[in-house]
């Protein structure tokens, strides 16, 4: 697809909503529709709340900024209703090659295990992930308003008041929450007066888009100072239909302007490719950020995503956590909104994505640190690591070329601890790992698939079932599921009796070696946020 087909394509219209000829008020607007308002706003409808989300653009994919989208996303993106889109149309990898000068130092595999429904990461361009969510979100209801631009925010003790500019000029709604995903320049942030804090990167950094056929496979492939771009850093990834991303180090004294030219930008290129057979589809210089607000939750207006926080894209760390942000938040916010949960859960939001972001944070940060150097001392030392990476183990795990986006475990008060020890891949607070079962009927069912977004016993019968509790479904493994390869046995380390809890959000709040009725009752309470 060209350039401008997709420009025309991926263009909306604004349409006049009743609106601005009435007061209105709504239970939640979410503001930005980028990948993360686009997820909180679909999660939200799916549970059953009205949305409106507003946008003050008419378009998607100006650029192309995001691209590695990791499994633990893919999986939220499951639960909404477009992960089977993304991995059929990206291009899916788990194995990194990192090289030094000319030489290849090593490989990593990010998912060397079978049996999960979705791979490590799927590369796709951010503006097909958004305009798959934008499709879902009519399909499923959401009150999408593009040219819809917010340019006042007035808080009310119950909700929040919005000023929202559109071509037939302005009008004011109400609502009771108000999400703010207006990304990184975020007007929400400035309209309540609110700062980032954290830390400016001053290299900068050429990223290019090429249409190309290439022979490179779907790895990442990362370099420190390679012969075509001496004394620097470069990034190769694979795209779809036929785009390769280039990542290429300028330094900090490098001109923005001058640098964005095709004429600069096609001779680097074609040292590094080898030839000139390729296109350029976009082009930008960028510095990078690694820095958040002091909180996330402020009055009836609750910040996600980059609006939130941003890192630097060494990692894929931005989109992914957003998109994690979302998903903590709609479930949260659905059931205060339902009257099933106190307010303060929404408190919970903050002190779960505040740790988020700050280990995104951290680990970004040691990233452009490690590939980045900031003084002769610190490159000796890097490039000491980088020559014992060759031949030790001990090296290998202190090259950072970027430590690959992960889920995170909530270390939060929702959970119940352990009482007992456990082996397996499930953590407490960490998102349930997957695991391939059979239904009922002996039709292969993913684990993650039939959890869904409700909450969930999971059970190994032994005697008698877990108590119902309301709302929430009870699984039993080893009858409505059924674990013939035992993998879901060996990942919770779950024999007969095991019991547990899972939250909306696929996050493991409690678990008990043999059920306890009163504990289970308990547990189910906290993780719902009542005292
Ligand atoms: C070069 C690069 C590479 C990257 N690579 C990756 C990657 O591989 N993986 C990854 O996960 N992330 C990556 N990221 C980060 C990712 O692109 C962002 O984290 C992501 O776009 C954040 O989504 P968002 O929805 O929070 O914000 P945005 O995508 O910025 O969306 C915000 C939306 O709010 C709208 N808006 C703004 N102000 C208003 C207003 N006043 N009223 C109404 N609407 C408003 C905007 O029009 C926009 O649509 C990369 C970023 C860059 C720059």
């Amino acid at each position: 697809m060209s350039v401008d087909a997709r420009k025309a394509l991926f263009r909306f219209d604004y349409r006049r909503s009743p609106d601005q000829d009435r007061p209105a008020r709504h239970p939640v607007i979410v503001v930005g529709a980028g990948p993360v308002g686009l997820c909180a706003a679909i999660d939200l409808r799916l549970r059953g709340i009205p949305v409106v989300l507003l946008d003050d653009a008419d378009r998607i994919g100006e650029g192309s900024r995001g691209i590695c989208y990791a499994k633990r996303t893919l999986e939220i993106l499951d639960r909404l209703g477009i992960g089977e889109r993304c991995v059929a149309h990206g291009v899916t990898w788990k194995v990194g090659k990192v090289f030094w000068r000319d030489e290849l130092l090593y490989a990593f595999d990010l998912l060397p295990e079978a049996g999960h429904k979705r791979p490590a990461f799927v590369n796709l361009q951010q503006y097909h992930l958004e305009r798959y969510l934008v499709e879902r979100a009519a399909q499923v209801g959401v009150d999408l308003r593009w040219r819809n631009r917010v340019t006042g925010l007035e808080p009310l003790n119950d909700g929040a008041a919005l000023a929202v500019e559109t071509p037939e000029g302005s009008y004011r709604v109400e609502a009771d929450w108000v999400v703010a995903a207006d990304g990184a320049r975020s007007s929400l942030r400035g309209l309540l007066g609110l700062d980032f804090e954290g830390e400016a990167f001053e290299d900068r950094f050429l990223i290019a888009d090429v249409r190309m056929t290439g022979d490179f496979p779907p790895e990442r492939w990362f370099w420190f100072d390679p012969p075509f771009h001496s004394g620097r850093s470069a990034l190769l990834h694979k795209q779809p239909d036929n785009i390769w991303r280039i990542d290429l180090q300028l330094g900090a004294e490098a001109d923005p302007e001058l640098e964005r030219r095709p004429e600069r930008v096609r001779p680097r290129l074609e040292k590094m490719l080898g030839h000139s057979a390729f296109e350029l589809e976009w082009v930008s210089v960028y510095t990078f950020q690694c820095r958040r607000l002091r909180r996330f939750v402020h009055g009836r207006v609750l910040f996600a995503g980059d609006a939130a926080h941003q890192v630097s894209p060494f990692g894929a760390r931005g989109g992914n956590s957003g998109v994690q942000d979302a998903e903590n938040l709609a479930w949260k916010l659905a059931l205060v909104l339902n009257g099933d949960a106190p307010p303060s859960l929404i408190e919970t939001y903050d002190t779960e994505r505040l740790a988020a972001a700050d280990e995104n944070i951290a680990h970004a940060t040691r990233s452009i640190d490690f590939i980045v150097p900031r003084s002769a001392q610190d490159l000796r030392l890097r490039d000491a690591v980088l020559a014992l990476a060759r031949d030790t183990a001990f090296a290998k795990r202190m090259v950072n070329s970027g430590r690959l986006s992960t889920a995170s475990t909530y270390d939060t008060p929702l959970s119940t601890p352990d009482r007992d020890a456990w082996g397996g891949a499930a953590r407490l607070g960490a998102p349930v790992p997957d695991a391939p079962l059979l239904d009922r009927s002996g039709r292969p069912v993913w684990l993650l698939d039939a959890l869904g977004g409700e909450p969930a016993v999971l059970h190994v019968p032994d005697g008698d079932p877990p108590p119902e509790l309301p709302g929430v479904r009870r699984i039993a493994v080893g009858e409505d599921l059924r674990d013939e390869e035992g993998l879901f046995a060996a990942r919770f380390d779950a024999g007969p009796g095991a019991t547990l809890l899972v939250r909306p959000d696929q996050h493991l709040a409690a678990r008990w070696r043999r059920c306890d009725p009163a504990a289970l009752a308990a547990a189910f309470r906290r993780m719902q946020g009542s005292p």
